[in-house]
């Protein structure tokens, strides 16, 4: 089917550009294995296509934020991994009344609490990791409860395969509690292995591997600059763009000076203005928020977003392009002119909402 006919707004990703960002991050800490944050879906870009491109580039340990999430990971896998070898790891932890099920699918939880410590102790089951916060406040044992393992004899039976903890203010290399975190990190992770000598250890997501640290760590876990984007405002310019989004316009039209656009006429038309209606709107991920704000791409040129943003529709002043824009013409709303880091910034949000807020209604090409 053509562009034209489908009228539909497209996300392409490259699989390829995902298994070359995989081998460039993997090489930014040699001696470290790497595994891929596959939650949400891939972070909106579909997990069914990329974790099986991530397996192929050789990834073999996997984290997801829920159990169900893991489980239906461990099925995708099953096509390339039908042994099941790859390691898939559960951020949030068991719960009561899935806890028993983690072994059956082969998962691999996170501990973030003593409850979840003792439930995990009961089932008796296999290898475990520790999540220990080190100032985000957020998930993770604290300084007393780390306090209470190692002074007690009451978890010394779990099978500990990583100690983690994560940064929380990774997006801004200069800050200095990136290095009192990793820090408290490689303190609290002496003490416990006393306990668990041959713990692992894993800190850095994507931004952590951009930091000005030297970070002792077996396990990285990046997830976002797998998928092209950058966790701080300059992202490495290493990374390949792996999403691009595309909506095709519908309808051109001329409006002249005092004219508006679109509902509540928030753009006003100074002088002789063209105008392309496109096919996307915040109902596919494309935020209100970038009413007279966004900027498409049409045939080589920016134009900028005018009046509000519908559900499916955008509206762009096309006045100034140089080439032509015809019914039919896909624009680019991000990708490899528009990078999702200034779509994002320009929405008042991340690349990471960007990616995860986009819409069922989006047609997904995938490039091998
Ligand atoms: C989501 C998440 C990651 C991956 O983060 P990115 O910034 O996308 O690389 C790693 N670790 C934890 C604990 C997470 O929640």
């Amino acid at each position: 089917m053509s562009d034209i006919t489908t009228h539909r707004p497209r996300l392409t990703i490259d699989l390829a550009a995902v298994a070359e960002n995989y081998r460039t991050l993997a090489a930014m800490r040699p001696k470290a294995d790497m595994a891929a944050v596959v939650k949400a879906d891939c972070y909106g870009l579909g997990v069914d296509r990329i974790a099986p491109a991530l397996f192929a580039a050789g990834c073999r340990a996997f984290f997801v934020a829920y159990f169900f999430e893991g489980v239906h990971l461990r099925e995708i896998l099953s096509r390339v991994d039908p042994e099941g070898t790859a390691t898939i790891c559960i951020f949030n932890g068991p719960a009561r009344d899935d806890v028993d099920d983690f072994t059956t699918h082969g998962l691999t939880p996170v501990l973030n609490t003593l409850e979840q410590m003792r439930l995990w102790r009961q089932t008796g089951n296999g290898p475990a990791i520790i999540h220990i916060d080190t100032g985000m406040n957020r998930l993770g044992l604290t300084g007393r409860e780390i306090d209470e393992i190692i002074s007690g004899e009451a978890y010394r039976s779990l099978e500990i395969s990583y100690l983690m903890s994560h940064f929380a203010f990774g997006a801004n290399a200069a800050d200095p509690h990136n290095a009192g975190q990793a820090e408290a990190f490689s303190r609290t992770a002496t003490s416990l292995r006393k306990i668990w000598p041959s713990a692992k250890l894993s800190l850095s997501a994507s931004a952590g591997l951009f930091l000005p640290l030297e970070i002792e760590e077996a396990l990285i876990r990046p997830g976002v600059a797998l998928y092209g984007a950058g966790p701080q405002d300059h992202p490495e310019q290493a990374l390949k763009t792996v999403a691009s989004l595309h909506a095709p316009i519908l309808q051109i039209r001329d409006i002249a000076p005092g004219e508006t656009c679109g509902y509540s006429g928030t753009f006003t038309a100074q002088r002789p203005t063209r105008l392309a209606t496109i096919g996307i709107g915040y109902a596919d991920g494309y935020c209100r928020a970038l009413s007279n704000k966004g900027v498409v791409r049409i045939n080589g040129d920016d134009c900028p977003v005018v009046g509000n943003v519908s559900m499916d529709l955008i509206i762009a002043d096309i006045s100034d392009i140089e080439g032509d824009a015809r019914v039919g013409d896909m624009a680019e709303c991000f990708g490899d002119n528009i990078r999702v880091e200034d779509h994002a910034a320009r929405a008042g949000t991340i690349a990471y909402e960007v990616f995860t807020m986009l819409g069922g209604r989006i047609q997904k090409i995938y490039r091998t």
